[in-house]
């Protein structure tokens, strides 16, 4: 067995045909489960077949489907261990800024890809990234699961992407686009490089309380306007709430609720993670990591500059405006 799932289960198995090892994704043997595999089938052979004929852009591969017993069977190429996996390998203390780099840089290219095809993957995250066997010892990894993906345009599910992976669009109830994957490759990026999750919350409240923290400023006004759960998060605090720091240093009608008013109206606290979670503002974060280099004064001068180049590159990324 290689992994399990929401929608089924992974083994590992042997093609007697071609004399190889290959994965074998069962769904369950609900229609639901079914219907979103069809979607998966269709997507990723369009993505394999038009988008990506010569497999240069780290998209896994599909082999083949076939119904056995009422369940919906979908070959994949054989791949390595996934990036969760890899990182716990790593006590979760982080990679190496050359395989965060290597890998960044490939994921991405397949983001690309993706979005030239109109495809939203909607569930991108370190279980859903593979290590690709390696080829002349050149590491590599390629995106997986496109079991929650949509095209672009026909977005029926507003409830989509993994809580520490949801963009701010999601949370609010705010039409999506490709740019939902863009936000969570920012938080995928941070992750390898400090080992935990960049917004670990326990509720959504969390976060994206989380996110205003460490990015500072929160979502544009017209977003946070036309959004359907604004409300759950947000507080109208009239045409100019003083003092509040809103997007691009303009003043927001908006402040995100306190965690007392949350708490009076959830009436249960947020869980306590296992670990020591990050919080803080970005460029801390960045800086006072790996964990080995806690005084950012030690830092060598090219990894400085390292670390500086990241916080700008994941600026960009972890973007509360969806059209930027
Ligand atoms: P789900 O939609 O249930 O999340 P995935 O397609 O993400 O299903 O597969 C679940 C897990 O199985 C993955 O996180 C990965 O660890 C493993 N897995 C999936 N595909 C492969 C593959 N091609 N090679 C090796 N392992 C795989
Ligand atoms: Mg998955």
């Amino acid at each position: 067995m290689l992994g399990q799932g929401t929608f089924g289960q992974v083994a590992k198995c042997w093609d007697a045909e071609t004399n190889s090892y290959v994965a074998v994704k069962v769904i369950k043997n609900q229609p639901a489960f079914y219907q979103q595999a069809i979607m998966e089938v269709s997507l990723l052979s369009m993505l394999n077949d038009k988008f990506d004929p010569d497999d240069q852009h780290h998209i896994v591969r599909m082999l083949d489907f076939f119904p056995w017993k009422n369940h919906l069977c979908i070959t994949f190429e054989m791949l390595g261990h996934n990036l969760y996996e890899l990182l716990k390998k790593n006590n979760l203390r982080g990679l190496q800024l050359q395989f965060v780099r290597t890998f960044s840089r490939q994921i991405l290219d397949a983001l690309i890809v993706m979005k030239g095809a109109g495809i939203i993957h909607c569930d991108l995250k370190p279980e859903n990234i593979l290590i690709t066997p390696k080829v002349n010892s050149a590491a590599g990894v390629k995106v997986i699961d496109f079991g929650s993906a949509c095209m672009e345009g026909k977005t029926i599910y507003s409830y989509i992407q993994s809580r520490y992976y949801r963009s701010p669009e999601v949370l609010l109830g705010y039409p999506y686009t490709t740019a939902i994957d863009m936000w969570s490759f920012g938080c995928i990026v941070a992750e390898l490089y400090i080992g935990l999750p960049l917004f670990p919350g326990a509720s959504e409240y969390d976060v994206l309380s989380r996110m205003i923290e460490m990015v500072g400023g929160q979502p544009p006004d017209d977003l946070l306007r036309e959004a359907k759960n604004t409300r759950k998060f947000f507080k109208h605090a009239g045409s100019i709430y003083p003092g509040n720091e809103a997007h691009d240093g303009l003043r927001s009608s908006y402040r995100i609720l306190t965690e007392d008013e949350v708490e009076a109206r959830d009436s249960k606290k947020p869980k306590i993670g296992k670990w020591y979670f990050p919080r803080g503002r970005l460029d801390r974060l960045i800086f006072s990591y790996p964990w080995k280099n806690l005084n950012e004064g030690n830092l060598p001068e090219a990894e400085k500059e390292d670390c500086l180049a990241l916080v700008d590159f994941l600026r960009g990324l972890v973007e509360f405006d969806p059209n930027k």
